[in-house]
């Protein structure tokens, strides 16, 4: 793997395994739905070259795993520090330099994934020997999902075998971009797809037709204004923003200039604060499709129609009061306070199959998902400092 770290790296002796590690993991292309056995075999290689076993559940088609290790006393309880190894494509990007290639400038490690969350993953496995060192008492527990970016799909099966043919950790540290905070909650995430038919026609003739994309127009506006009532009616100041979010992502419809297009379909997801009903949102389009839509539509084409269908739910995520897991980062990280995100991850996953869960991981989610995302070196000492705790309080 090449690691093009331009000169002297700035980064501490206590963190250049870390770079190192994060330029092997960076090296891998493991954007979602691609293979990320290459990495996974890498991660084995690595953890047996510790004595640790590792085990692979892999997808239905065999091109993707997930990877579950133990290090210490086998059984339940222990430590679980859980990644997805899985990052967002780079297409479309500009990124000044190659995104698989780890690059260090000013105290800043660049690449796709070095913040979400090869680094965090890095500084784990950088641990691993630490943590063997001090023959732990109880476990720590290494879970690498994939496809988590698009919808925590891969971490799912491994779940279900959580507490049967692997252990079931006491409590799980998500190391997703906190920038080092505790957070304890997060907003629960519900895609859908909405797919207009209508009619096709020459576009001198539009009357001929049904305009699907100008039915999507409408229902789109009418998302937007459910967005923005959801808005005002709750408020809940622990989150950024305070409330729940409605947003179209992406829209395909037509084929040509001069053709009235016959379908639209558009992606679109709710972002609930936890405990809001997010189920209203869809119900609420249904309805004003078929008060101002449908009819109209359907005088001139009959089989014209609207559909909105489920795509996928990642649960919000709230730790329980007197959280082990939540107590656990607390004073690892020696901060006062916990925070929330609105971005979804794995946790709610996790606590919903019993598991304590909490989010704590170097870099800042403003840098995920961009071009030259970066993780800054202080925040991978930060997390190496973290995880050096760790291993006194399950050697202790
Ligand atoms: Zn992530």
């Amino acid at each position: 793997m090449t690691v093009d770290l331009r000169g002297k790296p700035a980064v501490s002796s206590e963190t250049a395994n870390v770079a190192e590690l994060l330029a092997t993991l960076v090296g891998f292309d493991t954007t979602s739905v691609k293979s990320n056995l290459a990495l996974i075999d890498f991660v084995r290689d690595y953890l047996a070259g510790h004595g640790i076993k590792s085990t692979l559940i892999p997808s239905s088609d065999g091109e993707r795993a997930s990877l579950f290790a133990t290090i210490g006393p086998a059984g339940d309880g222990g430590i679980g520090l859980s990644a997805h190894s899985d990052c967002v494509p780079v297409e479309g990007q500009n990124w000044s330099a190659d995104p698989f290639v780890l690059r260090e400038r000013d105290g800043k490690l660049y690449g796709r994934g070095t913040c979400d969350m090869k680094g965090f993953l890095a500084a784990a496995l950088a641990s691993v020997p630490l943590f063997k060192s001090r023959a732990p008492k109880r476990p720590v527990h290494i879970i690498i999902s994939y496809d988590e970016e698009i919808g925590c799909l891969g971490v799912r099966p491994m779940i279900e075998r959580i507490g049967r043919e692997l252990p079931k950790p006491a409590a799980i540290i998500v190391g997703e971009p906190s920038g080092m905070m505790v957070i304890d909650a997060h907003k629960r995430i519900d895609s859908y797809r909405t797919v207009v038919t209508g009619r096709e026609a020459h576009s001198s003739m539009p009357q001929l037709g049904v305009n699907a994309i100008a039915v999507a127009a409408e229902l789109i506006r009418e998302l937007d204004r459910l967005g923005a009532d959801i808005a005002s009616r709750s408020n809940d100041r622990r989150f950024d923003p305070p409330f729940s979010t409605v947003m179209v992502g992406v829209i395909r419809g037509g084929t040509a200039g001069n053709i009235v297009p016959k379908t639209c379909s558009f992606q679109w997801q709710v972002r609930s604060l936890p405990g809001a009903a997010p189920a209203e949102v869809p119900r609420d389009l249904t309805a004003y499709a078929e008060a101002n839509l449908l009819s109209r539509m359907q005088q001139v084409a009959p089989d014209a129609n609207i559909e909105t269908i489920a795509h996928n739910t990642v649960p919000a995520f709230l730790a329980e009061p007197n959280s082990p897991a939540v107590a656990l980062a607390l004073k690892l990280s020696g901060a006062e306070t916990t925070h929330t995100v609105s971005y979804g991850t794995e946790a709610g996953l996790f606590e919903q199959a019993g598991c304590p869960a909490v989010i704590c991981g170097p870099g800042h989610v403003a840098q995920a998902h961009t071009a030259d995302e970066f993780v800054a070196v202080a925040q991978l000492d930060a997390c190496m400092a973290f995880l050096a705790r760790l291993s006194d309080e399950v050697g202790a």
